[in-house]
């Protein structure tokens, strides 16, 4: 059972309380930030393939949206909870403001095992999670995208189904990003995630005066996100030199290839039975023998339990929340340089915003205008951050929260507190 100091919604909390007290912010303020705008719990009940009729409870979260409508990804796991949803929202807000799109946080979550439905049944859970939550979605509400168990076809039967909804083949404004390409998607998004971590490592390598094609790398995760990290990383000559996903983990101190990893992942679904490669216990990636280490699975995973253990001198946050605030303290008290999450994989929510901007003014973009947007915004943002903390004498993640939650405040009080 998930301690609740462990859990999502207190680290976002606990980093927000910080930057807060940095930032000396009035109490009405404080408060305002603290607390969503709105939180949603829907039922819903529909029946699956086979006449089952099942019951699932979804989430949907709106931190905040001085900046603009909500945007952050659907979670469809079997343990999301409305606390994780709530905490991941409140983190939205602050990755969208130091990314510098005009958006605000939102989040949603639809508690069930994505790994055990077949697609139709998928579609139809999609399908009513989006009639349930219809009011609560739109370009100037709450736009969804990705994250842990949904992808593009999810997306494309959202809008799908808003359209529906409103009786007419397309709505206007951008319902949903990170759709297919045909259905107005943007190419890159799926790899965008990935690509930004890989962007601001390469931005922290150039930093340090440190040679890519010199590290050790060490992930958790191979989904979406992980396997794109991996695969970019070892393209840029960095060497993989361990990889873990639900299933387990494998290592090869000589680099894995991650390139027949990921079609062996693609075929079963798992980095288990990798054959080139000694099998070990999926936790003991943390103290892999590595000179980078990226968590890109899900939230706490590096708590008070193993930070000791890591060898990595760097963590790159691919995932949201990896680090609670516990093992945080320890990795900084040993040196250890953490790039936090709301900069690290800040690369999707930048290109939804190019995907966004795309939709809305019925343009096209290339690939290379893309991911030239995409390195050119990390790598800005990184060395910002940086020289921030360095002025500062402050870690990374302290001075990522101060400047996306400073500009917040700032777009609150442009705003007004009335009425
Ligand atoms: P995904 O569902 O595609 O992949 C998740 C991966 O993590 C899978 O390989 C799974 O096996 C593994 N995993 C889950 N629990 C694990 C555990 N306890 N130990 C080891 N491995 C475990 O999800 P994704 O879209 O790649 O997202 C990964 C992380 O990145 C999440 O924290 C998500 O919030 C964050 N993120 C995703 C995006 C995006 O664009 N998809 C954007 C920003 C942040």
């Amino acid at each position: 059972m998930k301690q609740p100091a462990e859990s999502i919604l207190s680290t976002a909390i606990h980093n927000f309380r910080q930057a807060a007290k940095r930032l000396n912010l009035d109490e009405p303020i404080y408060q305002k930030l603290l607390t969503p705008r709105e939180k949603i719990e829907v039922n819903i009940n529909p029946t699956l393939s086979g006449g089952k009729a099942v019951n699932i409870k979804t989430f949907v979260v709106r931190h905040n949206d001085a900046l603009g409508p909500a945007k952050g990804g659907i979670r469809m796991t079997p343990d999301v909870t409305l606390d994780d949803t709530t905490g991941l929202a409140m983190e939205m807000t602050w990755k969208t403001s130091l990314i510098g799109v005009p958006f605000g946080g939102g989040k949603a979550g639809i508690r069930v095992e994505p790994a055990q439905l077949g697609p139709v049944d998928k579609e139809v859970i999609i399908r009513s999670f989006t009639r349930g939550v219809r009011r609560h979605i739109g370009p100037e509400i709450y736009i969804p995208a990705p994250d842990m168990g949904t992808n593009e076809t999810d997306m494309a039967h959202i809008r799908d189904c808003v359209s529906y909804s409103e009786g007419i083949s397309i709505t206007k404004g951008c319902v949903v990003t990170g759709k297919p390409v045909i259905l107005g998607g943007i190419v890159g998004r799926k790899e965008a995630t990935g690509k930004g971590v890989v962007y601001t490592i390469l931005a922290m390598c150039e930093k340090l005066g440190t040679d890519i094609r010199e590290m050790r790398i060490a992930l958790q995760g191979f989904g979406n996100v992980g396997s794109v990290a991996a695969e970019r990383i070892a393209h840029c000559g960095a060497k993989v030199v361990a990889v873990a996903d639900i299933s387990g983990a494998v290592i090869n101190p000589d680099g894995l290839d991650t390139e027949e990893l990921l079609k062996h992942y693609c075929k079963t679904g798992a980095v288990k039975g990798f054959k080139k490669a000694i099998k070990i216990d999926r936790d003991k990636i943390f103290e892999v023998d590595c000179d980078i280490l990226i968590p890109a699975a899900t939230g706490s995973q590096i708590t008070v339990k193993n930070a000791e253990k890591i060898k990595a001198n760097v963590i790159a946050e691919a995932a949201n929340a990896p680090t609670t605030p516990q093992a945080d303290e320890i990795l900084n008290k040993r040196r250890v340089l953490v790039i936090p999450d709301i900069l690290c994989n800040a690369g999707g929510v930048f290109v939804s915003y190019l995907e966004y901007t795309q939709e809305t003014q019925r343009e096209q973009m290339t690939l290379e205008q893309v991911e030239g947007r995409l390195a050119e915004r990390m790598k800005n943002r990184f060395n910002d951050v940086y020289d921030l903390a360095g002025q500062k004498q402050i870690t990374m993640r302290e001075a990522a929260m101060e400047t996306a939650v400073a500009k917040v405040v700032e777009a609150v009080y442009a705003r007004g507190l009335l009425p």
